[in-house]
C-alpha cells in the first residue's frame, strides 16, 4: 500500500471487491511504478493506494488464468467513438497487482495462451503499447528505423520493427543492452546517424529533441517516452518545417494489441525471458523499484507467492 510518495509498506487489507477476483501470480514492474512510488501517479486512486499494472493470475471463481488489463475505456466518449480507446476520456485504470489479490472488472481480463508463463504473460502489458506504438509509425517492411533508447520498451519496439521487417538501430549507452537489442535483431550503436523513421523510448526532453535530430528529412518520429509530467519541451522550428517531419505521440493501446502481445510471447517472436530480470515477493518491492538501473535492462517480476 502507497500512503504518500516514497511510503510503501506491505499490510494485510480488506479483501478486494469487484466483479472478479483474480489471485496474483505475477505482476512485472516498470518505470511508471517507480514514478507511483516517487511521485505519485494519476492512474493511483486516492492514498492509500494500491499498484502494479502489469499482472497475471487465476479468477478465484473459474480457475481460469488471466492477465489483468490494467485498463477499461468507456466505449461512448467521443475518442472511443472514433476508435480510439486509447485516449478514452473516462478511463477506468485497474492497478493493484503488487498484491496476492486484485479485484477487476470482467472487461479488463484477457485469457493467457496456454503453455505461457505468468511473468511472460504479464509483460503483454508493456509490449502492447510497444505494439500500439509501431502502429502509430505506420513502419513500411524494409524501412530503416532507429529506436532511442534501450530500455525494456527500447528492445521490444526494437524486436516488434525486426518482425515487420524494417532495417533496425537502436541506440543506447549501455554496452549489455545494445548486446540485447542484437539478440533481438537489431543493430546496436552508442548514437543514432539519422533514418526515416526514429521511435523515441527514453521520455526526457533532451531524447525528444535527440529524437528530431536523428531524422531524415520526410522521416517519421513517434514519442514513445513519456517525460515527467509538467515537462515544456522546446524543439528545433527548421526540420520540423522545412524538412516536414512528421512527429506523433503514441500511448497506451486497445484490447486488440493486448491480445496481439499475448500472442507474441506465447509464440516466441518475443523472448520474454531475456527481458525477465530478478523475481521477488511482495518484501522485496520497494528495494526493487528504487534499484538504479545498470547495465542489461530486464523488468523486476513479483510474485506474492515467494
Ligand atoms: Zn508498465
Ligand atoms: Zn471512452
Amino acid at each position: 500500500m502507497l500512503h504518500g510518495p516514497g511510503e510503501l509498506f506491505v499490510e494485510e487489507v480488506a479483501e478486494p471487491e469487484g466483479e472478479v477476483v483474480v489471485a496474483v501470480e505475477a505482476a512485472t514492474a516498470c518505470a511508471t511504478d517507480v514514478k507511483c512510488l516517487r511521485y505519485g501517479h494519476i492512474i493511483l486512486g486516492p492514498y492509500p493506494a494500491r499498484f502494479g499494472h502489469e499482472t497475471v493470475g487465476r479468477r478465484e471463481d473459474s480457475g481460469e488464468r488471466v492477465l489483468v488489463g490494467d485498463s477499461v475505456a468507456c466505449g461512448s466518449c467521443p475518442p472511443c467513438g472514433a476508435g480510439r480507446p486509447q485516449l478514452c476520456d473516462r478511463m477506468t485504470w485497474v492497478v493493484g497487482g503488487f498484491a496476492e489479490r486484485i479485484a477487476a472488472p470482467a472487461a479488463a481480463l484477457h485469457a493467457v495462451p496456454a503453455g505461457l508463463a505468468a511473468a511472460g504473460a504479464a509483460m503483454a502489458e508493456p509490449l502492447a503499447a510497444a505494439v500500439h506504438a509501431v502502429a502509430r509509425a505506420g513502419a513500411p517492411a524494409g524501412a530503416d528505423a532507429a529506436v532511442l533508447g534501450g530500455g525494456t520498451m527500447g528492445l521490444m519496439l526494437a524486436r516488434l520493427l525486426v518482425l515487420e521487417g524494417c532495417d533496425v538501430t537502436l541506440a543506447d549507452r549501455h554496452p549489455e543492452r545494445r548486446a540485447q537489442a542484437r539478440a533481438f535483431g537489431a543493430r546496436g550503436v552508442e548514437q543514432l546517424g539519422r533514418h526515416e523513421l526514429v521511435l523515441e523510448a527514453v521520455g526526457r526532453p533532451q531524447a525528444w529533441r535527440a529524437a528530431i535530430a536523428a531524422a531524415t528529412p520526410g522521416a517519421t518520429v513517434v514519442l514513445v517516452g513519456g517525460c515527467p509530467s509538467g515537462s515544456d519541451v522546446t524543439l528545433p522550428a527548421a526540420p520540423l518545417h522545412y524538412a516536414e517531419l512528421d512527429v506523433r505521440g503514441a500511448f497506451h493501446h486497445d484490447r486488440a494489441e493486448v491480445d496481439r502481445a499475448l500472442a507474441l510471447l506465447a509464440g516466441g517472436a518475443v523472448d520474454w525471458r531475456a527481458l525477465a530480470g530478478e523475481t521477488v515477493g511482495l518484501d522485496g518491492l520497494r528495494d526493487g523499484l528504487l534499484r538504479p538501473a545498470a547495465g542489461e535492462a530486464r523488468k523486476l517480476v513479483i510474485d506474492p507467492r515467494v
